[in-house]
């Protein structure tokens, strides 16, 4: 017998129908004689939707007061999923954050998750009920309930089966694997059979928001099978594990990511320590900074401009007016950042190169550009964001 645990995300349980299926998957697990915990995301839109309703009532609310209400999402679907296995006649509990024992550090609407208690759980279980868990949630040292950020039911399934040390954690989403690109903008993307932790890791955080970054961390350190699958067709999905047999391609895949701003600092001494104390303020005041560009100094000056989040966008602009007043301080949300991933171009020269011949065969302007040794990102127009993905795709793929 096995321990699996399974995470169906929004749109899986969009409707009643869909719900009807997901339950008819968990139950044929559980009849093929496993132990099944599931993780569940709230119904399609519904996390959207209260936001929205949450900025029609108040244009600032506190973040603990959103977690509130976000987290009833999740419980929604819970207790309904619960339902409709209890209509097929299977044994099933469904448990919030507080009831299994999720406790997380307490940055409302951001936060990590701490500990998981294995009691209840291993009781519902020692008692042969699937368990049906609501996602995205914790509860902090004050007792409030917090959400662990968006896409965060990934991680609260990993973090499950870290914690029991199950034999496999499935992520059922609405594509059947992971693919070298969004298969929803990219046609000819391909599925993958197997990816790495690492590369994995490189394209959930450059954008591919098919598993959420701290779910893929967290597998990469509890060392968690996981598989990403479809709950719509029932084919072998992708395996992320340590090591991949495959022969290395030069890339993995292509990412987009539209959560980004760039804002820029005209005009500062072309000094030492202009950096330093920049890009300090913004660290002090917990804004990670990605994409950074500094022009040649002229004329005594220079500029920077530098990439943040778009949640943090305006949190940056109110420091930066206090603590630049002289100087000019310009951003622009209408971008995107687009990135190759791969460990295979870390042998390879000519990577950048195809890229940019890519790009420049669309005609797309290339604003700033950042390198590792597994990644290559430009930050360009939103606008232009679709045709560029497909075009560095389709030059590699
Ligand atoms: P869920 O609601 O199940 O959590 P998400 O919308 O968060 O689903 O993630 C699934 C979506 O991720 C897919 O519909 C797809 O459009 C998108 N996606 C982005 N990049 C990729 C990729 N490389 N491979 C597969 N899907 C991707
Ligand atoms: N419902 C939350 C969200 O939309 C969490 C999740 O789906 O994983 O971000
Ligand atoms: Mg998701």
């Amino acid at each position: 017998m096995s321990l699996i645990v399974q995470k169906f995300g929004g749109s899986s349980v969009a409707d009643a129908e869909r719900i009807r299926r997901v339950a008819g998957i968990i139950t044929d697990t559980y009849k093929d004689g496993n132990d099944v915990i599931v993780v569940v995301s709230a119904q399609g839109d519904t996390t959207d939707d209260l936001i929205e309703k949450a900025h029609e009532i108040n244009a600032k609310p506190s973040k603990r007061e959103m977690d509130m209400l976000l987290t009833t999402g999740e419980q929604a679907s819970a207790a309904l999923l619960a339902m409709a296995i209890e209509a097929l006649g299977f044994p099933v509990t469904s448990l919030n954050a507080w009831q299994v024992g999720i406790t997380s550090d307490s940055k409302y609407s951001n936060a990590r998750i701490k500990t998981i208690s294995d009691e209840r759980l291993r009781r519902e279980l020692d008692q042969h009920k699937i368990i049906i868990c609501a996602g995205f949630q914790g509860i902090n040292k004050f007792d409030d309930i917090t959400t662990l950020g968006r896409g965060g039911s990934d991680t609260t399934a990993v973090a499950i089966a870290a914690t029991l040390r199950a034999d496999l954690c499935q992520i059922f989403t609405d594509v059947d694997g992971v693919y070298t690109a969004d298969p929803r903008k990219a046609p000819n993307a391909k599925k993958l059979n197997e990816i790495t932790y690492d590369e994995m890791l490189e394209l959930a955080s450059l954008g591919a928001q098919v598993l959420c970054n701290r779910s893929v961390e967290l597998a990469k350190k509890y060392r968690v099978n996981l598989e990403v699958c479809s709950s719509f067709k029932r084919v072998p999905g992708t395996i992320v594990k340590e090591d991949v047999k495959v022969e290395k391609m030069l890339i993995t895949g292509v990412a987009k990511d539209n959560n980004v701003t760039r804002i820029s600092v005209i005009g500062l001494d072309d000094i030492p320590g202009v950096a330093f104390k920049l890009f300090s303020l913004l660290g002090q005041n917990n804004i990670n900074v990605d994409i950074i560009l500094q022009s040649i100094g002229r004329h005594g000056t220079k500029d920077i401009s530098f990439t943040v989040a778009s949640d943090n966008t305006q949190t940056a602009l109110d420091i930066l007016h206090e603590c630049y007043p002289d100087n000019t301080i310009t951003h622009d949300d209408n971008v995107s950042k687009v990135s190759v991933v791969g460990s295979g171009m870390q042998s390879n020269a000519g990577v950048a190169a195809k890229m940019f011949e890519a790009l420049y065969s669309v005609g797309v302007n290339i604003q700033m550009i950042s390198t590792s040794e597994i990644k290559i990102s430009v930050l360009i127009d939103r606008n232009d964001s679709d045709k560029a993905l497909v075009a560095i795709h389709d030059a590699f793929i």
